[in-house]
């Protein structure tokens, strides 16, 4: 008997990450299927499992969108092979979503259905540029409308006089492409020109940017300033306290675009903590881990496993493929040989192995090859055999100086580095950024090869290396290198961008 399959429409919030449910996140973890719209919930597939399908309902350039006939009997079929399904609704499923209709169709096809709220953009957007919806003696009520409708055309379910007569703040979604029509439209019902109103774009977003003036002025400021989709309109008195609650423009990298080139699934930490301090974060995936195919050498090497005295792990990655090697062996870190060496590359490598039971015994100061070759150079190496468990293609420095100390070495390699493919709009955004942030060589060789060798001659940004390998290879591909991290992590390249554009500032 197939497994019983569900599904789920989740809310996906209206676009930072950290705006999704516990709930939304666990069953994304979950699935077996993803179903998505284009608009607004991309940034959640990080959360997805690496092997689930992700199908795009929404209109891709190009590229046919799913009818919402297609989109229901999606999401039927897949339940009905025994799969679990997360359809994915940017801010709530039942807010302008068509939620209700997938909801109902799923249900009436007898499978087991959950619906999961998300955090609408009708409040959140207004929020994040400072703008409560209600406010004790401005607004005791809000209204949220669709302005997919056009005002003009007689017969729409729209009352646009009406709304103009309503008390409390006005929250419009989908509206931009009407805005002047429908401002028009609100003031010959009554509602003052002169009223606060706002359009807020990718509201929560690190691409959010708002234009706050009158109902009056709006439309034609948001044309000025060229705002576009998606962005919730705000009318009412609310908008004149946006001032007083700006939580966003005083952060130490508000206004400053980033570009974060990390592997896909690995951007996130660096990407959220730039974020937080307000950077326009681009996020620009250049390579993808793609994990070796089971080979003879591994097997060979898992064989050997418990007799390794020193073993060398140089990333994250490394650790969770050697290790899921070993579970799908049914095994664990009990295998190693209790007295063994663990000899982690940095403070990351070594958290993720105590994650899994394991201390690292040894972590150099220099968070690369010679690094590790020089915080072994007290043990005794000769004859002593060891692993280095790293990627395809790295530098051969690390084996030639642990065979150079007369270890008995073996190289696993685990996973490579595959180029990622960016549309040209994620190019032109990158290549027009106020800082690049390189975290490995091998990111400086693919963002080079992604944005092409003349885009980076006309970089006119500024750059942040994670260490001097890294700095070396920006060098070599003639870019220029204003600021490296020491210590060589993360956080150490957070704190040196943050410095540098406090220098710049200046
Ligand atoms: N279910 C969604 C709304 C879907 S309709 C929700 O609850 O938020 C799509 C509209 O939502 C867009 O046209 C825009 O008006 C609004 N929207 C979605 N995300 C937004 C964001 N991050 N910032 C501003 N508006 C957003």
């Amino acid at each position: 008997m197939s497994a019983q399959g569900w599904v789920a429409l989740v809310g996906a919030g209206p676009g930072d990450p950290g705006l999704l449910t516990v709930r939304g996140k666990e069953l994304l973890e979950r699935a077996d299927v993803v179903v998505i719209d284009r608009l607004g919930t991309e940034h959640l597939l990080p959360f997805c499992r690496p092997d689930a399908t992700i199908i795009d309902a929404g209109k891709a350039p190009g590229q046919q969108a799913l009818t919402q006939d297609e989109t229901n009997q999606t999401l039927v079929d897949h339940a009905r092979n025994g799969l679990g399904v997360v359809r994915l609704k940017g801010g709530d499923p039942f807010v302008f979503g068509r939620g209700g209709e997938e909801a109902m169709v799923v249900h009436a096809n007898g499978i087991p259905l959950e619906i999961v709220p998300g955090i609408t953009s009708a409040i959140a957007a207004p929020g994040a540029a400072g703008i409560p919806v209600t406010h004790r003696a401005v607004a005791t009520s809000f209204t949220v409308v669709t302005g997919h409708e056009d005002p003009t055309k007689p017969g729409e379910q729209t009352d646009w006089n009406a709304l103009a007569t309503t008390p409390g703040t006005l929250v419009i979604l989908m509206g931009m492409g009407r805005l002047a029509a429908i401002s028009a439209a609100l003031v010959a019902g009554g509602r003052p020109a002169d009223q606060p109103a706002s359009a807020v774009q990718w509201g929560t977003t690190t691409r959010q940017r708002h234009v706050h003036a009158t109902l009056g002025t709006l439309a034609a400021r948001v044309a000025a300033e060229g705002l576009g989709n998606p962005a919730v309109v705000v009318v009412g008195d609310v908008v004149g306290l946006a001032e007083q609650i700006d939580w966003r423009t005083g952060r130490p990298l508000h206004g400053r675009s980033v570009v974060v080139t990390r592997a896909r699934a690995q951007a996130s930490d660096l990407a959220r903590e730039l974020s937080l301090r307000g950077a326009e974060v681009i996020e620009l995936p250049v390579i993808r881990i793609s994990p070796l195919a089971p080979s003879p050498e591994l097997d060979e090497v898992i064989d050997r496993i418990a007799s390794y005295r020193v073993v060398v792990v140089t990333s994250v990655n490394g650790v969770e493929i050697l290790m899921g090697h070993l579970a799908a062996r049914g095994c664990d870190a009990r295998v190693f040989d209790r007295d063994a060496l663990f000899v982690a590359i940095g403070p990351a490598t070594a958290t993720r192995l105590s994650e899994h039971g394991i201390r690292a015994g040894c972590v150099p100061d220099q968070f690369v090859a010679e690094g590790i070759l020089r915080a072994l150079e007290g043990h005794d190496l000769a004859g002593v055999p060891t692993l280095v468990a790293r990627a395809r293609g790295a530098r051969t420095v690390l084996i030639d100086g642990l065979i150079a100390q007369g270890a008995l070495v073996d190289e696993l390699e685990l996973y490579e580095a595959v180029p990622e493919v960016a549309e040209p709009e994620q190019i032109a955004r990158a290549v027009a950024a106020d800082y690049v942030t390189f975290t490995a060589s091998s990111t400086v060789r693919h963002f080079v090869e992604m944005v092409g060798v003349d885009a980076v001659a006309q970089f006119a940004g500024r750059t942040v290396s994670i260490g001097p390998v890294t700095s070396d290879t920006m060098r070599e591909f003639g870019l220029s290198v204003d600021a490296q991290a020491d210590p060589h992590t993360i956080p150490g390249v957070i704190a040196a961008l943050q410095e540098d554009a406090t220098t710049q500032a200046s």
